[in-house]
């Protein structure tokens, strides 16, 4: 695929990455058709942002904090930070307003069903919807990948609730508190919280594993610690609103036609599972080189790919280890040092320094396995 400046691209795929990538190449001045169904789903996104980086999401900040903590073994380790910010933006209305942008673009059409796509054998793509049918020369697909059996997930249900306490409660992000445990799991547990501004929490139960578990699994876990520090019970009040999903921590499979987008070309990073960022990089280097192909790309760099794999392959063959192994990095690295790893902006330097924080054996026998 070339430039998309005097092209017409079909989108599958009305996620977060379909509509921003939507938004992007028809500002480029390309056609775009963007097929898939309205995409309601609640989701909180958080990134960690540079602060001299533009506010390109104002209106849908839920929240911006420059501190960040992680707790283990009745410890806690707060970061603090200069240079980021961890930001959370309120998914649904992005989205929503990214729908209300493009409803507005004469080069755009949508089509707010499922689609069905075939490759003919002219270079054309075949596209079936239950009212249309039509071809495109430039198929871009965003629907999940398929993960492969081996590869790490991240499972996650996490529930906002009103809490007159919040503020109390939870100062700043709590990343990781691996107070809860799981009996009889391979796989490492921890809860998130966020706290939002006008008294709101969500509170996250989320699993790194290779198997699915049962959502009241992940749900009990939420409640768990809800009732424990909240003196609240969110089954009875009901919550603001749920959110859920599975990621992938690893290597996935692209299985349909055309060329992938979104988490299905590689925006997730893989230690983290986190997407906008990737994504945001994808549609900056498109809109350097005027390639469609750019979109399809993995964003992160060698280096942290490397750390990544070598990260997940040791949490992925010694799950038990996987409380120390956050805690220790999280307790060696300033908050400029953390964020600037999960933000993809460090050198070999700080990852020696991260290296040499880790527990040496298991890494070792990681980096030397194939
Ligand atoms: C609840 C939640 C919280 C997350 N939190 C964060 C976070 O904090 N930070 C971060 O960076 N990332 C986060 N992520 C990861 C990532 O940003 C999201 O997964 C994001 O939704 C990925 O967007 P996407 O458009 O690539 O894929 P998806 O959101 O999976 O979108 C795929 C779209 O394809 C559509 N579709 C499926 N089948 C068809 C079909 N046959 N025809 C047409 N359309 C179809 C679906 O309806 C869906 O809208 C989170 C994910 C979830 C689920």
């Amino acid at each position: 695929m070339t430039s998309a400046s005097t092209t017409q691209v079909t989108i599958v795929g009305a996620g977060i990455s379909g509509l921003l990538i939507s938004r992007h190449l028809i500002d480029q001045g390309a056609s775009v058709t963007l097929v898939g169904p309205e995409d309601r789903r609640e989701q909180t996104l958080c990134t960690w942002r540079n602060v001299q980086a533009p506010d390109y999401y104002d209106e849908h900040i839920a929240g911006r904090w420059r501190s960040w903590q992680f707790g283990a073994d009745n410890m806690t380790i707060v970061h603090q930070s200069d240079e980021y910010w961890y930001e959370a933006l309120n998914g649904l209305s992005f989205k929503t307003s990214l729908e209300d942008y493009l409803s507005a673009q004469p080069k755009l059409t949508r089509i707010k069903e499922l689609a069905d796509t075939k490759k003919q054998s002219n270079n054309l793509f075949q596209i079936d919807t239950a009212s249309s049918s039509f071809t495109s020369p430039n198929l871009l697909d965003s629907r999940p990948p398929q993960i492969g059996e081996k590869t790490l997930i991240q499972q996650f249900y996490g529930v906002t609730i009103q809490t007159e306490k919040g503020a109390d409660i939870v100062k700043r992000p709590i990343l990781m508190d691996f107070s809860v445990s799981l009996e009889n799991q391979k796989g490492v547990v921890f809860i998130y919280v966020i706290p939002f501004p006008r008294e709101s929490i969500l509170v996250e139960a989320t699993f790194f594993g290779t198997s699915q578990l049962e959502e009241s699994v992940l749900k009990n876990l939420a409640q768990h610690w809800i009732n424990e520090h909240c003196n609240t019970d969110y089954v009875h009040d009901s919550p603001i609103f749920e959110e859920k999903g599975i990621i992938p921590m690893g290597p996935v499979s692209f299985i349909h036609n055309g060329n992938p987008a979104g988490i299905a070309a590689g925006s997730a990073r893989q230690s983290s599972g986190y997407a906008l960022q990737g994504l945001e990089r994808q549609i900056k280097k498109y809109q350097e080189l005027n390639d469609l192909t750019a979109l399809s790309c993995s964003p992160y760099s060698s280096l942290s790919k490397w750390m990544d794999k070598v990260f997940l392959k040791v949490i992925q063959y010694n799950p038990a280890l996987g409380k120390d192994i956050f805690s220790t990095m999280a307790k060696s690295l300033t908050g400029d040092e953390f964020a600037a790893f999960m933000a993809d902006d460090f050198s070999i330097k700080d990852s020696f320094k991260i290296i040499r924080s880790l527990p040496k054996t298991p890494f070792l026998k990681a980096m030397i396995s194939r």
